[in-house]
């Protein structure tokens, strides 16, 4: 069978790597279950240290072949693939929703069309990023050159992805790469494998030649032998504690790197904030994802005259809040990813209630089948504990007054993370004003996490949440090196700094370091050019 992915006899599809260009299969499989229900979906192949030793190999193999392509000619195959994830959109959605549960709306309008915004981005914006910059020297003892900028791939770059958005986050990491001229393994989530199994058949179908992209699915050993595996740059999405146990397996080998780690947002709301608006970004960006998002709200701190209001608007919203399959067009929040997340966040809860937190809505997870947390909202929780220092994966809003602005910014600032923020406010000009006083890589004002995606509109954050900016055409810089091309028409047979060195020589020297101040630093008088003019003019004789 030659697909990546299919459904033998039974329904439970069976997916394959894809390695140089064909599928393999192999005995050892990790499985793949529907966080609704628990049920079997799938198996994916756990790739071993061998598996990926190959992937790279091969990746290796097609590098020069593929970032000798001229970058037209790369991203006209991106475009094919955006067509063919365009065509088998509803698919893929449908695919998401069963391995990850969101709702179905999601896995299309963000995850989806994340990926596709990025993709149609990236083919009409990376072109001139990519092609060579000429560049001007200050010094007219440089008079006679010309300079050039090549960007030139880094070579092999793993892709290590999460299961959250997990088409729009490999989707454009892998963009990124190829655009770039890089070759890729990609290791997704053990808990969305088949979903990159499915799109790693578009990946392809898109026409890429055999090498040039390789599919390696496994558990986070199969993601730290990527690691270790040699390749040239690597660009992680996770948590913050696998992103530091990576950047430490790292140290030493001075490979190119970006993470893109945890978060702990902070929902900033003023007096003015348009009301209605405002409760429904809080809602839906705590909860869209079942609050499963890197730029998930998780700290809302609301204006002391707005507070109770708003405390009494959000808890009614949260509360009617429908729960259920994702495949329901009517279900808002879909399950967990899984029980152990659901725990996690459950224990975070239960330890806000321990030290006086008191929940107005939700709390816990609901009876039944599948991993389903209820939404909830708390208030009164302790500053210092996990639900307001932590990454809370979960839909779960914990609301807090707040008295002046400088308190505010305090609250936001005061965290170990720095992915994003939003503010919500009537004045723009106090939206931007207060933006740039947050310690974070993204601000909103009156919305949240709607930019990614954008090809113009960089990704990342300070602090804990990462290192570099991604999911834009400025990632390109980072995906490349430079090499400075510097050309001389070679008319002068000699330079001022070149030998025979000696007293004319020194003299030389002094004289144009006076020559070339005559007007201060960097402005270059007309004495200072016809000097550099005749000795050129004199060495060339
Ligand atoms: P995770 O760190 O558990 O796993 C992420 C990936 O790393 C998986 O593919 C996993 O197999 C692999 N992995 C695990 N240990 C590894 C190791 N030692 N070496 C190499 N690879 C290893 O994260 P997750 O639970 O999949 O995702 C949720 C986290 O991702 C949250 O913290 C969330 O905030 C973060 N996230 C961040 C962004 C962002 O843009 N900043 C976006 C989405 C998710």
């Amino acid at each position: 069978m030659n697909e990546g992915l299919f459904a033998p006899a039974g329904g439970v599809l069976r997916g394959e790597v894809l390695i140089g260009g064909r599928w393999y299969d192999k005995p050892e499989r990790l499985e793949s279950r529907d966080p609704a229900t628990g049920e079997l979906l799938g198996t994916v192949p756990l790739c071993n240290r061998e598996d990926v030793a190959l992937a790279v190999a091969e990746a290796r193999r097609a590098a020069p072949g593929w970032a000798g392509m001229p970058v037209r000619g790369r991203l006209d195959l991106l475009e094919v693939l955006a067509r063919l994830l365009h065509r088998e959109g509803d698919a893929l959605a449908s695919l998401v929703t069963y391995e990850n549960g969101k709702p179905l709306q999601e896995s299309l309008a963000v995850d989806l069309q994340g990926a596709l915004d990025l993709l149609a981005g990236l083919v009409r914006g990376a072109g001139p990023r990519l092609r060579p910059q000429r560049v001007r020297t200050s010094s007219p003892l440089l008079w006679g050159k010309s300079h050039r900028l090549h960007r030139v791939p880094l070579g092999v770059v793993g892709v290590i992805s999460p299961w959250n958005l997990p088409l729009a986050i490999p989707v454009g990491q892998i963009a990124l790469a190829l655009a770039a001229g890089n070759t890729v393994v990609f290791k997704p989530s053990e808990l969305a494998p088949l979903v990159a199994a499915k799109l790693s058949t578009l990946i392809q179908r898109a026409g890429l030649p055999a090498g040039v992209f390789n599919l390696v699915t496994g558990d986070r050993d199969t993601g730290a032998f990527l690691v270790e595996s040699g390749v040239d740059g690597l660009l992680f999405t996770g948590s913050t504690s696998t992103g530091r146990k990576i950047l430490a397996a790292l140290a030493g080998r001075l490979t190119r790197t970006q993470m893109e780690l945890g978060g702990k947002d902070a929902f900033l709301v003023l007096p003015d904030a348009p009301f209605e608006r405002t409760v429904n970004g809080a809602v839906w960006n705590g909860c869209f994802g079942s609050g499963q998002v890197c730029s998930s709200s998780e700290r809302y701190y609301v204006h002391r005259s707005l507070y109770p209001r708003f405390v009494e608007a959000v808890t009614e919203r949260v509360a009617r809040l429908k729960v259920g399959s994702g495949f329901d067009p009517e279900t808002q929040v879909g399950p967990m990813i899984s029980e152990a997340q659901r725990d996690k966040v459950h224990r975070q809860v239960q330890e806000a209630v321990a030290g006086g937190a008191r929940v107005l809505c939700g709390g816990g997870p609901l009876s039944g089948p599948g991993f389903f947390f209820a939404p909830t909202v708390l208030v009164d929780v302790p500053p210092g504990c996990n639900l307001m220092r932590e990454e809370t994966f979960g839909p779960v809003l914990p609301l807090a007054p707040y008295d002046d602005l400088d308190q505010a910014v305090a609250l936001c600032n005061d965290s170990p993370y720095g992915l994003s923020a939003s503010v919500w406010t009537a004045d723009l000009h106090a939206g931007e004003a207060l933006a740039r006083r947050l310690e974070v890589g993204s601000v909103w004002v009156n919305d949240a996490s709607y930019t990614h995606g954008q090809a113009s509109c960089p990704w990342g954050g300070v602090k804990a949440s990462g290192v570099g900016r991604t999911h834009w055409t400025g990632a390109l810089d980072e995906l490349t090196t430079l090499r400075l091309v510097g050309m001389d028409r070679g008319r002068a047979a000699r330079e001022l700094w070149w030998f025979p060195y000696g007293k004319d020589g020194l003299e030389l020297a002094r004289a144009f370091r006076e020559l070339l101040w005559e007007r201060g630093l960097g402005r270059v008088g007309p004495a200072a050019r016809v000097a550099v003019r005749l000795f050129r003019v004199r060495s060339a004789s």
